[in-house]
């Protein structure tokens, strides 16, 4: 009835689409993974809105994917009965990316296939994985709720344009079809092979995955069954789950391509009953600093998904953290609106925030490597955390790395108790710069006097060690001091007679601060004599009481 239309891709997705098919072939099954994975969420996500209104699930409330091949037509199908597409939704989720991240992302692609395939990774394989293998692909959906006749089609080969048309379906729902380029058919077009990538894949997705059941000629008959292990791997014991099952699960929760650096799995029983199994991810994704970035914890209640990116479950210092949280105490018909201030959020909420900041201590102290790249990937994010987090604030102080002084080099890795092992004698405060660059805070002028003390000095340059620093006064018992603030107060570091040659320096110097003082007049509080410099004839210092100028710079940028 209504007429086709042919729509423009979004000119990056060309990019994208050429970059996966070369950087990602070598791994092109998993294609399958991503399409299964999406009919996944499709199914979580109906169930979410079915906790609203009921009505979406009647006829055909057992969700499910199916599975399905033609090998006379070349062709794979992937469906499910989840919340389908209505028109608009195609045209945003499929002929767009909308993702946050996305120029970033295409500004660091190189060229190189191997590190631009672990980019495409980080950003996201999706739904245009299709393409590896097929040279036509057709969607067909049916937002769940609408009437059959708004069915959707959109068709694509992957060159520039997409068609889309209206038709009638009688199911809602969304149906992939995969016209398998002819070099593909002979590999992926069987049973058996098929089967094999769900194992591999997606054993562990707690819904149902369907193939044919092989009839008695030992061809593909007309029942289905399931193919994938169907069961919540969270629920297993940890003895029993090998580390490529955890690696394989984090890669269906996280959406992410490559391993976790590490994980934490718990049964909690007693008062409150739980199982979380937490990820912290090896790499950040490209959205990881969005505001609008989700939380990636999956909330289920005796096994049966919820909702996706729980906020109220972790504390937004730690969004990186992916995994599950299943609850054997909350109501099944939860909303996000009873997760507020829900006591049980609440409790499970704390345990897992003090499982992920000792699975870090933990990782610090065993496996120093992999927790700076812990560091280098997340830290920005753990620095919010004094901030956010009062009553964990020491547990994650101790987590936190800098630069310094000490090796004077952009690495941040040493930590506070690094710092108080080597403070020197007499110095009973941990000092610190920040600046808006790590050079600019290393070659501060601020910094001569100490340095010619060795004395040690964090070098902050990162836009939340503001903000940190105002929220961490103290590390175990020793203040944090900025040497960019008020009067260095170096304490019993100096002796008697650096004092005295002090003061005599400042009596010969009164009229150079007099002139000087005139000549700037309004422009400056006061003017000193300074022993913090020794070769810069002058510096900069704010009040002791003044935000630090680089908050002043913050504000107004941001208008203010
Ligand atoms: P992601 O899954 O990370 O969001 P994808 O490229 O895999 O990215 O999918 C893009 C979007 O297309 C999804 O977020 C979803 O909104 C929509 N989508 C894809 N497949 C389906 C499906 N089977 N049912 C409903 N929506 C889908
Ligand atoms: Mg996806």
């Amino acid at each position: 009835t209504a007429s086709k239309e042919t729509m423009q891709f979004q000119t990056e997705i060309n990019q994208l689409l050429q970059l996966m098919i070369h950087s990602l072939y070598s791994n092109k099954e998993i294609f399958l993974r991503e399409l299964v994975s999406n009919a996944s969420d499709a199914c979580d996500k109906l169930r979410f809105e079915a906790l609203a209104d009921p009505a979406l699930l009647t006829g055909d409330s057992e969700l499910r994917v199916e599975v399905d091949f033609d090998p006379e037509a070349g062709t794979i199908t992937v469906r499910d009965n989840g919340i389908g597409m209505n028109r608009d939704e195609v045209i945003a989720n499929i002929g767009t990316i909308a993702k946050s991240g996305t120029r970033e992302f295409f500004e660091r692609l190189s060229g190189d296939q191997t590190k631009d395939a672990k980019l495409i990774g980080q950003f996201g394989v999706g739904f245009y994985s299709a393409f590896i293998v097929a040279d036509r692909v057709i969607l067909n959906t049916r937002r769940a709720g609408m009437e059959a006749e708004h069915g959707i089609r959109w068709e694509s080969d992957g060159t520039g344009t997409y068609t889309l048309e209206t038709l009638n379906l009688p199911a809602h729902g969304t149906e992939i079809v995969l016209h398998l380029r002819e070099e593909e058919r002979q590999d992926l077009l069987s049973a058996w092979r098929l089967r094999s990538i769900i194992n591999k894949y997606s054993d562990h997705i707690p819904l149902s995955i369907r193939m044919r059941k092989m009839g008695e000629d030992g061809k593909p008959g007309d029942e289905w069954e399931t193919v994938n292990k169907a069961s919540a791997l969270w629920q297993r014991s940890k003895s029993e789950i090998s580390d490529d099952e955890y690696k394989e699960f984090y890669r269906y929760v996280s959406h992410d391509y490559g391993d976790p650096l590490t994980w934490s799995h718990n049964h909690v029983e007693g008062r409150l009953e739980y199982t979380s199994l937490l990820f912290i991810p090896a790499k950040a994704p490209f959205d990881l600093w969005d505001h609008n970035h989700s939380h990636g914890i999956k909330l289920y209640v005796q096994r049966v998904f919820i909702m996706d990116d729980a906020e109220q479950l972790l504390p937004r210092y730690l969004r990186f953290v992916r995994g599950v949280i299943d609850s054997s105490d909350l109501p099944l018909n939860v909303s996000r609106e009873i997760l507020q201030g829900n006591r049980v959020i609440d409790q499970m909420r704390s345990g897992s925030v003090k499982r992920i900041l000792s699975l870090l201590e933990e990782l610090a102290e065993k496996e120093p490597e992999k927790y700076q790249t812990f560091w280098n990937e997340f830290g920005r994010a753990l620095k919010e955390g004094p901030g956010e987090d009062y009553s964990n604030r020491e547990q994650i102080a101790k987590l936190l790395r800098f630069a310094s002084s000490h090796t004077d080099t952009d690495t941040q890795n040493v930590s506070l108790a690094d710092y108080l092992a080597r403070m020197a004698e007499g110095q009973d405060k941990i000092y610190y710069i920040t600046a808006d660059s790590f050079l600019a805070a290393k070659n501060s002028p601020q910094l001569e006097l100490l340095r010619k003390k060795g004395i040690e000095v964090l070098l902050l340059s990162d836009r939340v060690d503001e903000w940190l620093t105002s929220h961490l006064p103290e590390f175990e018992g020793k203040a944090l001091a900025s040497v960019a603030k008020g009067t260095l107060d170096l304490g019993t570091i100096e002796t008697e007679e650096e004092r005295k040659s002090q003061e005599e320096t400042e009596k010969g110097a009164e009229g150079l601060v007099e002139r000087i003082k005139n000549a700037l007049g309004e422009r400056v509080e006061a003017v000193r004599v300074s022993h913090r410099l020794t070769s810069s004839p002058a510096c900069i210092v704010l009040g002791e009481r003044d935000m630090a100028l680089y908050m002043q710079q913050l504000l107004k940028q941001a208008g203010h």
